[in-house]
């Protein structure tokens, strides 16, 4: 198994790395706004879980299930995310946001390096505000298991986004923090070289930041004949911020 901090043959990177010069990685980092609504988040979740009877609060299982769903989730989400944004049709979305997403990860098929010199973890922060907003705006008739999941999904679409920053960072020959270098090497998060796959043309496989279920999305979204129209309905109907909504509804997430 390669280690993350093994070199792999990568020409077209190390060639773009060095026309766009070796300069120090760009710091990642999110808005003060994004970074409020989490906290606030979180802090309504413990404030509320602290004045519940002793007998309803939550327990070990309550914490393994925030960990698990809030991974499992923000896997798929962000699978069907860059499955979604890579698609060639979304260039003409009629929701700026949506296009300029679309053209930003379309463009870093392109110029693979350019992210190292951008705050790629900011390109996040609107829609990482959006959920925290959300489920702000939703904590009047929540449990604090639904809020900590909902803080979990930005946390770990952080850390995808950071660890796909880090990976390219490698890849580059860059060192990078203790924990991306071991996250990797240690199969916890997805390796640069498992990332460079996706990265040759064309573009169709290893949509994930997690590692999680893409082989399974994959086969299924191959079994569908690579359908656009079942990926245009996911997303719009199960990211994080509508699904907030559709949880609360139902009720799977009260
Ligand atoms: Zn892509
Ligand atoms: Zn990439």
């Amino acid at each position: 198994m390669a280690t993350a901090s093994s070199k792999i043959e990568q020409p077209d990177d190390i060639a773009e790395t060095k026309r766009v010069g070796k300069k120090s990685l760009y710091e990642q980092s999110v808005s003060t706004l994004t970074t409020t609504l989490l906290i606030m988040l979180t802090l309504f979740a413990l404030c509320q879980e602290i004045s519940r009877e002793p007998d309803t609060r939550m327990t070990a299982m309550t914490a393994l299930y925030v960990l698990v769903a809030s991974y499992v989730y923000c896997d798929y989400w962000l699978w069907m995310l860059h499955c979604f944004l890579d698609r060639v049709e979304n260039l003409q979305s009629r929701i700026s946001q949506v296009k300029g997403f679309a053209e930003s990860f379309q463009h870093h098929h392109d110029k693979p390096t350019t992210l190292l010199q951008e705050n790629h973890l900011g390109e996040i922060d609107s829609l990482v505000a959006g959920v925290a907003a959300t489920g702000v705006l939703l904590s009047l008739w929540t449990s604090p298991a639904t809020k900590l999941i909902m803080v979990g999904v930005c946390l770990w679409g952080s850390l995808g986004s950071l660890n796909h920053f880090y990976g390219h960072a490698v890849t580059s020959g860059y060192e990078i923090p203790a924990f991306y270098k071991y996250g990797q090497a240690w199969g916890l998060l997805p390796t640069a070289k498992h990332h460079k796959i996706h990265h040759t043309a064309p573009f169709d496989v290893n949509f994930n930041f997690l590692n999680g279920f893409y082989r399974f999305y994959e086969a299924v979204y191959s079994g569908t004949g690579s359908s656009y129209a079942a990926l245009f309905a996911m997303f719009y109907s199960l990211n994080p911020i509508v699904i907030q909504i559709w949880g609360l509804g139902l009720g799977f997430l009260a």
